[in-house]
């Protein structure tokens, strides 16, 4: 059999990355030869931090995991999958609220790429429920995110968010 490398790409928003994306990396890496995770930069979306912010807490949460390279593009997820050579995209799929959305996405990828497949990973159920949104809201009102994002996603936003109530 011929020895063919699989590359994979994670996009997402990651405003900010949080366990929850970090436990589909690591599955990832387990199964993939690499592991492109990309910032799919979208006009439509108000992010709390900018591109070069996300990029940078996301270079510094997968320094330790092999075979990761993060990076950021514009326009069709599939047109930036082709030019990296990324054979699958990979989404995490939480409760059942994420399914329908991820299957329009995925249908809608594949009549643009059908050679690009999309695979939905479950995180550790303990990562059902969390998404970037609801660690904003708590850090907005003072609570407290450790359990949600690594030390240095928790020490970002507590600047952002001082920085911003001036
Ligand atoms: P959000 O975290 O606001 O849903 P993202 O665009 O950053 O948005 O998510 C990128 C991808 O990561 C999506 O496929 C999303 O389903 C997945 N993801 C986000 N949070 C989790 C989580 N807690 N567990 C598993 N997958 C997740």
């Amino acid at each position: 059999m011929a020895n063919k490398s699989v590359v994979a790409l994670y996009p997402g928003t990651f405003d900010p990355v949080t366990y929850g994306h970090l436990d589909i990396a690591e599955r990832c890496v387990r199964v993939f030869d690499r592991l492109i995770m990309a910032i799919a930069v979208n006009s439509d979306k108000q992010p709390l931090f900018d591109v070069e912010e996300r990029l940078g807490m996301l270079r510094e949460v997968t320094g330790e995991l092999p075979g990761v390279e993060v990076d950021s593009f514009e326009g069709l997820t599939v047109e930036y999958a082709r030019r990296k050579g990324a054979q699958v995209i990979v989404r995490g799929l939480r409760a059942v609220s994420d399914f329908e959305e991820e299957l329009k996405m995925a249908s809608a990828n594949r009549k643009l790429a059908d050679e690009v497949n999309t695979v939905l990973m479950l995180p550790s159920e303990k990562y059902f429920y969390l998404n970037s949104s609801l660690v904003k809201e708590i850090a907005r009102l003072g609570g407290p995110v450790d359990c949600f994002v690594p030390a240095v996603v928790n020490a970002r936003l507590r600047e952002k968010l001082a920085a911003r109530a001036y």
